[in-house]
Parts: structure tokens; sequence; C-alpha cells
């Protein structure tokens, strides 16, 4: 028994199974994408990937409506391919990374631009920016086998019908496997735990209204509805 009842994480549906993937961690990669890096004026350090983290109790399913988020006047849409683990790594290979992978899925890293910038000006924390309530959403798990090889299938978002992003996942930069292997040099990775993979270029404001549509080819899509402020 505990003290007091917390709003459960929801667990993510999978093709296929009638039980869901059940949510422990979410891992994000930044920079991942050279495009992306170019147009935030960033540099991109091939040498090694750099995470950030969201909250598990932040994630929410496809096709949720939520208001949008208090304390932003630039609220950002960030696509992303997702790997959702299935078994347990720590500083494995390559190829014992991509053996405990569960599936993939679509996701929307939602970002607080405004504050994320903030934070970087100031050398801090991007917590404010990222770990957003609502804004890490996520559709349907495909399983790994299913999904076949991660090689140059299609990524792209549009907003209220309009494409935004529309790039491939052959421009990864730490691609499924270097990322495996560097994130589990630093944590015990394993089932639970889902990567989002960093997000093309093309990201950019959205309003109160916007309805969002992600997809990456082999997978089903992330939608989201932004509502009015609170
Ligand atoms: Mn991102």
């Amino acid at each position: 028994m505990s003290l007091f009842d917390l709003p459960p994480i929801p667990d993510v549906p999978v093709k296929g199974e009638t039980e869901g993937y059940p949510v422990r961690r979410i891992f994000c990669v930044g920079r991942n994408y050279a495009a992306h890096a170019a147009e935030m004026g960033n540099e991109v350090d091939r040498e090694a990937p750099f995470y950030f983290t969201k909250s598990p109790a932040h994630l929410v399913l496809t096709g949720a409506t939520l208001p949008f988020p208090p304390g932003t006047e630039d609220y950002h849409h960030e696509m992303e391919f997702v790997v959702a683990l299935g078994a347990p790594l720590f500083r494995c290979s390559a190829d014992e990374g991509m053996a405990a992978v569960y599936g993939y899925a679509c996701g929307l890293d939602m970002t607080r631009r405004d504050l994320q910038g903030q934070a970087k000006d100031k050398r801090r924390p991007w917590d404010l920016g990222k770990d957003v309530e609502g804004a890490a959403v996520i559709g349907e798990i495909t399983k790994a086998a299913e999904f076949g090889t991660v090689s140059d299938q299609s990524i792209t978002l549009a907003v209220n019908g309009e494409m935004k992003q529309d790039a491939t996942l052959a421009e990864l930069i730490h691609d499924v496997p270097a990322v495996l292997v560097h994130l589990s040099r630093y944590y015990h990775l394993g089932p639970g735990d889902l990567i989002y993979t960093g997000t093309p270029a093309g990201v950019g404001a959205v309003q109160p209204g916007a309805v969002l549509h992600g997809e990456v080819a082999g997978l089903g899509p992330v939608d989201l509805t932004l509502g009015d402020p609170e």
C-alpha cells in the first residue's frame, strides 16, 4: 500500500498483442540529424550522442487532445523515431544492442523552445523546455522483427495537413546500435526504456487548435491535437 494514489502511466499498445508495453524511463537524443542541428544554429557532435530525459509521467498515447501547455509562446513539434527495449543491456556491443530492441514507434518530443533557448543561454538544464507535461507522445509499438532493418524509411510530420518535417532514418547521425552502445555505458538499460532518437529538420511552433500527424514508414502514426490553454 502507498500513501497516495497516483495517476497511472499508460502502457503503450503493441501491434498484434493484447498486453501493453510498460514504460520505465524515457531517454531522448539531442541533435541527431545534421539539418536540424544546423537550423538550430548548432554544431553536430559526431563523436558521441548526448541525451536528456523526460518523466514517464509525461507520456501520452497517440490520439490525445491536450491543452496548450503553460509558460510558452513557442511550443515546437519534434517528430522522432522511438526505440523500445525489451531486454537488459549494459556495456553492450552493437549486435547485443539490436538484439535487445523490442520494437519501434513514432513519437513526438514536444518542446517549449523559448524556455529551452533561455536555458541554453544561461547554461541551465533543459527541463522546463523539454520535460513538459504531455510532451512525450507515442504511437503504437511495432515489433522489431516485423519492422525489419532500420534503413531509409521516411519520417514525416504534418501540422493541420501541411508537411513540416520530411526526412529519412538514413539521416540519423548516431544510428540505433550506436546509441545503444553509447547509452549502455552509462545506464543499465532494459525493458520499459524508450529512446527518442532525435528529430529531423523542419521543427516549428504550433498554435492552440493544431492537429499534428507524424509517420514513419512501417509504423503506426502518432497523432496529437492541441486545445486552448488552460
Ligand atoms: Mn528531440
